[in-house]
Order: C-alpha cells, then sequence, then structure tokens
C-alpha cells in the first residue's frame, strides 16, 4: 500500500506521527469486507453499530439509485421532499409515541448538539436561563464534537486537555447493577445527590439508555432509567436519550427505551439509521418542548445544518427501517444473542478475561489488561475477521444478516486470540 495514507491521512483516535497500521478495503458484501491484497474479512463491527443488512445491499443501492436520479440534495430551507416527510412518519411511529417533532442532521453529534440545544432554549424560553447544564453519569459516550465531548467520559475523553474550551457539565457514578440485576436504590444515589443540589442549573440529564457504547460497553439496570424519569419529573429536568448506538434493534428492542416503561423527552438516532449506507441521524422531542422553544424569544430553533433532511440519506433510511421491520428481526437478534452466549462465557474462565456479557446482539469480552491493538488487529485479520477491540474491550456486534457459522469464526477468531 502506498505510504500517502500514513503521511497525509488522520484516521480516528491516531498519531499522525506513528499511525497503527491500516487495511486498504477494495470492496464489501453482505458480512464480508474484500482487502485490496485478496483478504477476506468477516465483519463483527458492523462498522461501528451502523451496518445492519449487509454492504452492498441490494435493496439498499436500490433506493439510492433511484433517489439519485431525480435529486440527490436540495435544501431543506423553504424546501420540502417526500423521503423526508415519509421518514418523520416511520421514526414517529416506530419510536416512544409521545415524540413527535422530527429535526434533521448530518451525524450522531451533531444529533446530540441539537438535542442539548433543544433542552437549553426550552429553559431559556420559560424564563429559567439559569438551566442549562447537563448532567450525565460517568463511562458514556455522546460524540466528539465540543458540547457532546463534554458529556462523555472525562477520564476516557481526557477532558483536561481541553480545560477552557470545553463547557463543564456534571458527572454522577456509572450505574453499577448490571441488566437484570434486582434493583437497590443505592445504584442512582450519586445521580440524585447533584439534582438535589443543583437541579436550578441543570437543563436535561443526558444518557445512553441501558448500553453505555464506546465508553465502556456497559449493560445496565432498566431500573435505573425508571427511576431516573422519575428525579427528572420531581427536578423538572429534561430526559434526552442517545439512542445513536442502541437503535434499531441492536439491544433486542427497536430501541433500548423499549426495555423499559417510561418516555423521554428528546432522543436522538443515528448510526443504523441509514443503515450504515451515510452519515444522516435525527433529534426527535415531544410537542411540548417544541411549542415552548417557539413561543420564546428567538421564536425559532436556531439550528440548520446545511445538508439537513438530505433526500438521499432519507430515502436510503426509509428503506433501510422497511427492510428491519420485513422480517422478524427480533427472533433474529434472539439467535444471536443466544449464540454470542454459548460461545462466548466459557471464556469467564480464564484468567486473563474480567468479564463476558452479551446483550441483544452485543457481545463484550472484557480482559483484566488492556490489549495491545495493533497485534491484536493484525491476528484477527490473519484469522479472517473484522475485530477491532479498544482499550480493555473485545466486543463484537455482528450485522444483523450474519450466519450462524460466521458468527462462529468470529467468536472462535476471540477464543482463539485471548
Ligand atoms: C457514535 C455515537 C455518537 C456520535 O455519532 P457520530 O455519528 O460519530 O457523530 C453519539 N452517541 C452515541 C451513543 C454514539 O454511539
Amino acid at each position: 500500500m502506498s505510504n500517502f495514507d500514513k503521511e497525509h491521512i488522520w484516521h480516528p483516535y491516531t498519531s499522525m506521527a506513528n499511525p497503527l497500521p491500516v487495511f486498504e478495503v477494495e470492496s464489501a458484501e453482505g458480512v464480508y469486507i474484500n482487502l485490496k491484497d485478496g483478504t477476506r474479512l468477516i465483519d463483527g463491527m458492523s462498522s461501528w453499530w451502523a451496518v445492519i443488512h449487509g454492504y452492498n445491499n441490494k435493496e439498499l443501492n436500490k433506493a439510492a439509485k433511484l433517489q439519485i436520479d431525480k435529486m440527490s440534495h436540495v435544501m431543506f430551507g423553504g424546501l420540502t421532499h417526500e423521503p423526508a416527510i415519509e421518514l418523520a412518519k416511520k421514526l414517529i411511529d416506530i419510536t416512544p409515541s409521545n415524540l413527535q417533532k422530527v429535526f434533521y442532521s448530518d451525524s450522531g453529534s451533531v444529533a446530540v448538539e441539537v438535542a442539548v440545544k433543544m433542552a437549553v432554549q426550552y429553559w431559556q424560553s420559560k424564563q429559567k436561563p439559569s438551566k442549562n447544564k447537563l448532567l450525565t453519569v460517568k463511562s458514556g459516550y455522546h460524540g466528539d464534537t465540543f458540547k457532546a465531548m463534554s458529556v462523555c467520559d472525562p477520564t476516557n475523553g481526557m477532558h483536561h486537555i481541553f480545560t477552557g474550551s470545553m463547557p463543564v457539565n456534571y458527572f454522577a457514578e456509572q450505574p453499577k447493577l448490571r441488566f437484570n440485576e434486582q434493583w437497590n436504590d443505592n445504584d442512582i444515589l450519586s445521580l440524585k445527590e447533584i439534582l438535589e443540589t443543583e437541579h436550578n442549573n441543570i437543563a436535561a440529564v443526558i444518557i445512553e439508555p441501558i448500553v453505555q457504547g464506546a465508553g465502556g460497553m456497559w449493560f445496565y439496570s432498566v431500573e435505573y432509567l425508571n427511576e431516573l424519569r422519575v428525579l427528572c419529573n420531581e427536578y423538572n429536568i429534561l430526559l434526552i436519550f442517545d439512542e445513536i448506538a442502541t437503535g434499531f434493534g441492536r439491544t433486542g428492542e427497536l430501541f433500548a427505551t423499549n426495555h423499559t416503561n417510561i418516555q423521554p423527552d428528546i432522543m436522538c438516532l443515528g448510526k443504523a439509521i441509514t443503515g450504515g449506507y451515510m452519515s444522516f441521524a435525527a433529534t426527535l422531542t415531544t410537542n411540548n418542548v417544541a411549542n415552548v422553544i417557539s413561543d420564546g424569544e428567538a421564536g425559532v430553533f436556531m439550528h440548520g445544518p446545511t445538508f439537513m433532511g438530505n433526500p438521499l440519506a432519507c430515502a436510503v433510511a426509509n428503506k433501510s427501517i422497511e427492510i428491519l421491520l420485513s422480517y422478524d428481526w427480533k427472533l433474529r437478534i434472539k439467535q444471536i444473542e443466544t449464540q454470542l452466549y454459548n460461545e462466548l462465557i466459557d471464556l469467564k474462565n480464564n484468567s486473563n478475561i474480567n468479564d463476558v456479557r452479551v446483550l441483544g446482539a452485543i457481545g463484550v469480552v472484557e480482559m483484566k489488561e488492556p490489549v495491545n491493538m495493533a497485534i491484536l488487529q493484525q491476528k484477527f485479520v490473519d484469522l479472517g475477521v473484522w475485530i477491532r477491540p479498544f482499550g480493555k474491550l473485545i466486543y463484537l456486534m455482528p450485522q444483523y444478516i450474519i450466519k450462524p457459522y460466521e458468527l462462529s469464526k468470529l467468536t472462535m477468531a476471540i477464543k482463539e486470540v485471548v
């Protein structure tokens, strides 16, 4: 491979002076990533939660081609179009019933910025401008733009590097009780204490429901969220669910919210929304939040990205949701979950391994020590799989179309390298 990439192109969270190796991809189809040197890799990452129906999916390709022959993009200021309308109908239909207003943007981080701006503008409109900070829990991940970064885990996110440039928010302890573990009020005590003293300064709680993704791949208790809703009501705080990673079936429910019996005031969607075809996101909220913002000083919601409502992305998103709802996705995720569990669980006895956990189509092997990413990555490629660990975590989030023998290749590769 040419050195051009190495010398000129930044990759995610990578040193430009001393970059980790990258593998050049020629094409991808179904669950296979084809490298330029002819190696075929089974994809265990869904390209970061996004690709759920396979690469180079015939139906998604067709939806994109049909739309591109009509128009790839028009501005959304003063104009609208069928793909955006259809998508909003679908999103309103499948998300919690109180969410009735849709704001489109171009990436997950921006969807988070939009959610936060909604919350801040809401309280500004209610003549409570001091309610402008966020409360979240440790080990979260919400994106890389400044406001989103400010609610990512302060240690993982190296907040000290950005002191002075970054808004300061409130951090409660990470929920410790596991998904399905017996509830105990102590789990939410730290968050409750912050609310008690600081609620006049807090616009919203932002949290990834059930699954903390890039901040630690942790699955926590449903009851935490039920209690959180009660506290937010009690202290007049909006509740933002960041479902950018968990949305569209990944955790075994269509949205992680559906594990609970509550509804958030604002919800962020991204990643799998276009089946992993292109960058696109949406922020949904209630009639109440939208009305209060519109009644405020500005009279409008102060946001409007250039590529807002991009028709091409909307058309592919529509098709992706259609495909997902066209088969028994819930059973499929259950099958993946069962297989991941059966094939990974005995790793718990391995002395290098701290924990093994599985929820929906997510399997996590937590090592006792951080892994050497460069070495492991090469080993996985040698074994014909694409698995990208970080920190102490080796994890799988396969595409929903993966076949049992392909999934076994992924779990066997993990067993082999640990
Ligand atoms: C990936 C992610 C984001 C950021 O999305 P981008 O499209 O990368 O900007 C935000 N929140 C969560 C939970 C995510 O997993």
